[in-house]
């Protein structure tokens, strides 16, 4: 998993970070590539411009030709298209851009949803085997997850609650 950047969060993670929490002494997660997270149901990925680049020049294509066939835009960044089946657009037996996914996949399962309870995160490890097995994450590592996906959160709440309105 690339490491996540911290970015401010906000109060959330002050909480957090002062706090007794169930994954006080670290979670297990290790990626299998099933792809469960990057096919089927519809979802919202949403990534910044900077984002955007850094994936147009691992692609080795212009950056307008990037966003005409696989964004869409929404607010001040992007969401990734889904192809007819559903899956992202990005993914092809594996997900193409992996080495410069967007944080919103990096972080991944260690967002703030999945993390507001011990029973949340049992939910979310029946849609991921990766959850539970691979390598522990320290608590601190996983507060660096959270710090780093939860303004993508908010974006993609707001994607959600306003039907995708630019
Ligand atoms: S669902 Fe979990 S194990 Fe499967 S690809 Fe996504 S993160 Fe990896």
């Amino acid at each position: 998993m690339r490491k996540a950047r911290t970015n401010t969060g906000g109060e959330p993670f002050a909480e957090l970070e002062g706090r007794s929490y169930f994954f006080d002494h670290g979670l297990m997660f290790g990626c299998t590539r099933c792809g469960a997270c990057c096919t089927g149901e519809p979802g919202v990925v949403y990534l910044t411009r900077r984002e955007a680049g850094r994936i147009a020049r691992f692609l080795g294509i212009p950056a307008d030709v990037l966003e005409a066939r696989m964004l869409e835009p929404f607010k001040d960044g992007f969401t990734v298209r889904e192809a007819e089946d559903g899956r992202c657009i990005f993914y092809e037996n594996g997900c193409v851009i992996y080495p410069e996914r967007p944080i919103q996949c990096a972080t991944f399962p260690f967002w703030f949803q999945n993390l507001r309870s011990s029973r949340a995160w049992k939910e979310a490890g029946r849609r991921c085997p990766g959850i539970g097995r691979g390598r522990l994450f320290s608590k601190e590592e996983i507060i660096a997850c959270v710090h780093a996906s939860f303004p993508v959160y908010l974006k993609v709440a707001e994607f959600i609650s306003t039907g995708g309105s630019r």
